[in-house]
């Protein structure tokens, strides 16, 4: 067994990290008091391969595979959540989406763009009344000769705002059984008549990504950009959502390391009774809590993603990931302001905003109550 990132995948964490330090980091405190689009972030990244890094080189990515995205979401997103976020669904769910269910002619159409950080792409599935319960979206999508007629409102869209490219799921057939069976994905670019974005939610957190409403009135979508087939697309947005999830997981490590370095370096400079307070064992505990928690989640981070690059079974371990890390996300960023003390409840320190944003980790891509029924699935089918 071999715990070391090898030359390559050292190289690009090394180069995510530079470029977060240097280009994403001195943007995040504005970006989230201003509540500012990552756009001149997203672009950076794109600049350097970072949101093609699941697309392949035919098609103008870089087709580094899913280890190489989770080492640059975690250091993308200990400089700025909203950007992680960002660059997480961008790669995984909208370029992913292509790249696994795409025709030759929606890939070259879509992704060359997409991987250069030119369009950004977001991932339309949930609904008002449809959040864990996906299959009953009711957004839906109706035959007219060589098109399809989109009608209904979605909800909740990362990058809705701003993204050019979105997979959309709407139902196709009501007539089924079983609901899921009736659900259909697209291929959905911006200029799409009939198409518009909506309201914008005002969020806790995560300030620097929108997160919005989309509106088809009679939205008239030609039958190539049908993404996969009819009624497939339950079983896209699920195998989607499933390896996504270890996105999420890098995003809550890379929260959670901001938060053991703020407090690391705030409990050697904050001086009570005569000492630094990390000279207190009560708070040394907490560092040494938060580490080993950040640890234990890196490693399931990089064991989903790496059976998810050899193809191997993954859609427990993304969870189980997306678990835990997200949990240390929130467990690190209570610390982090608690060893801050009063200091850390004002907008003086990071602290406050990694709260915020950490809180989303586990809401979104299925919340923590819903990777427990996948594992527990898995685990009385499987077996442990
Ligand atoms: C910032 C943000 C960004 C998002 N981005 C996107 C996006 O890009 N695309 C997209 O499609 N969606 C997106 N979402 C939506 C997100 O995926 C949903 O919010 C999430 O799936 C939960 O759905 P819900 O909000 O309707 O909550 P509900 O499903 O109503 O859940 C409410 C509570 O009930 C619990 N619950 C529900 N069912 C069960 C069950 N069977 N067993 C136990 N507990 C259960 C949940 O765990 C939760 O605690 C985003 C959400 C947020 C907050």
């Amino acid at each position: 067994m071999d715990f070391s990132l090898g030359e390559d995948l050292t190289l690009i964490r090394d180069a995510a990290r530079e470029l977060a330090d240097n280009e994403i980091a001195p943007l995040a405190e504005e970006a989230d008091r201003t509540g500012t689009f990552v756009w001149e972030q997203f672009r950076k990244a794109g600049e350097l391969g970072f949101a093609g890094m699941l697309v392949p080189e035919a098609y103008g990515g870089s087709g580094l595979g899913s280890v190489a995205l989770s080492l640059a979401l975690i250091e993308l997103s200990r400089a700025c959540a909203s950007t992680g976020v960002t660059l997480s669904v961008h790669n995984s769910l909208a370029c992913g989406a292509i790249v696994e269910f795409g025709t030759e002619a929606q890939k070259r159409r879509f992704l060359p763009a997409m991987a250069a950080g030119e369009v950004l792409g977001a991932y339309s599935l949930s609904e008002a009344n449809s959040g864990s319960d996906a299959a009953s979206l009711k957004a839906s999508a109706v035959r007219d000769g060589n098109d399809w007629v989109l009608n209904g409102t979605k909800l909740w869209v990362s990058s809705g705002s701003h993204a050019g490219t979105f997979i959309v799921f709407v139902r196709t057939n009501s007539n089924v059984e079983k609901p899921h069976r009736g659900i259909s994905a697209f291929i959905l670019p911006r200029e799409t008549p009939g198409f518009t974005v909506g309201k914008a939610e005002k969020k806790m957190g995560l300030k620097g990504s929108s997160t919005s409403e989309l509106i088809f009135e009679d939205a008239r979508l030609p039958v190539d950009l049908m993404l996969g087939t009819e009624g497939q697309g339950f079983e896209i947005a699920m195998k989607l959502l499933h390896a996504g999830r270890v996105g999420i997981a890098a995003q809550s490590v890379g929260i959670a390391e901001a938060c053991l370095a703020a407090s690391i370096r705030y409990s050697g400079e904050r001086v009570q009774f005569g000492k630094p307070i990390q000279e207190f064992q009560a708070v040394q505990w907490k560092l040494a809590e938060m580490r080993t928690r950040i640890e234990a989640s890196r490693l399931l981070v990089l064991q989903a993603s790496w059976l998810k690059d050899r193809g191997e079974p993954h859609v427990a371990e993304c969870s189980m990931a997306k678990l835990f890390a997200s949990r240390t996300a929130n467990y690190c960023a209570k610390e982090a302001v608690q060893i801050h003390g009063g200091a850390g409840y004002t907008a003086d320190f990071p602290v406050e905003r990694f709260l915020r944003d950490a809180r989303a980790t586990e809401i979104y891509e299925g919340t923590t109550e819903i990777q427990k029924l996948v594992i527990a699935r898995s685990l009385l089918r499987d077996g442990p």
